[in-house]
């Protein structure tokens, strides 16, 4: 199973993300772990990226789409995988599509959670006071919001016309989200 996994910052998508690898079997590949993971061990790849996550604005396409490239070539892709986080940009969808192309393999679906505008102020709010994260400030969650809207949300569009989108409410405790996600799955899968 082949899966992105969209929505805005604070939707829920690292946690559920982490339910659909286990349950799957998939790996979930998170462009913003992998980012965080290497500032924190300041490779290149990390100090390059570091000054755009901090002020909540994107890491370029070139540097991003690079990275996803190494990672979605990895052995462990081979039978599936979920994108948490990526594509971001109308650019990072075409890098997808012949990324994908050039594997010979197709997206079965885009999942999309879907959460209120002030609950996910408040988880982010929540979320720093428990991971403290840089990026987890009201001005910068304030810009990164802003980003999505205006070049993340319209990829939805794009994935719609290819009938490839799935809705999902996000809201309520996780178990709840969770189970939806299968639901969501399984109708996939049929
Ligand atoms: P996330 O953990 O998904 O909230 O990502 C944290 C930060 O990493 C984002 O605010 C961006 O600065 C950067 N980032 C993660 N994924 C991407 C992407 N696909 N394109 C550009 N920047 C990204």
């Amino acid at each position: 199973m082949r899966l992105i996994l969209m929505g805005p910052p604070g939707a829920g998508k690292g946690t559920q993300g982490s339910v659909i690898s286990e349950r799957y079997g998939i790996p979930a590949i998170s462009t913003g772990d992998i980012f965080r993971a290497n500032v924190a061990s300041g490779t290149a790849l990390g100090i390059q990226a570091q000054q755009h996550i901090d002020a909540g604005e994107y890491v370029p396409d070139d540097v991003t789409n690079a990275m996803v490239r190494d990672r979605l070539t990895q052995p462990d892709c081979r039978p599936g995988f979920l994108l948490d986080g990526f594509p971001r940009t109308v650019e990072q969808v075409k890098f997808l599509d012949s990324l994908l192309d050039e594997q010979q393999v197709r997206l079965d679906g885009v999942m999309v959670l879907t959460v209120n505008a002030e609950e996910l102020v408040g988880r982010l709010l929540l979320r720093a006071t428990q991971q403290g994260r840089a990026d987890d400030t009201e001005p910068v969650i304030r810009k990164r919001q802003r980003l999505y809207d205006d070049q993340t949300a319209p990829l939805i569009e794009e994935y719609a016309a290819r009938d490839l989108v799935l809705t999902v409410n996000g809201m309520g405790a996780t178990d709840h989200v969770s189970e939806r996600i299968d639901a969501a799955l399984a109708r996939l899968r049929r």
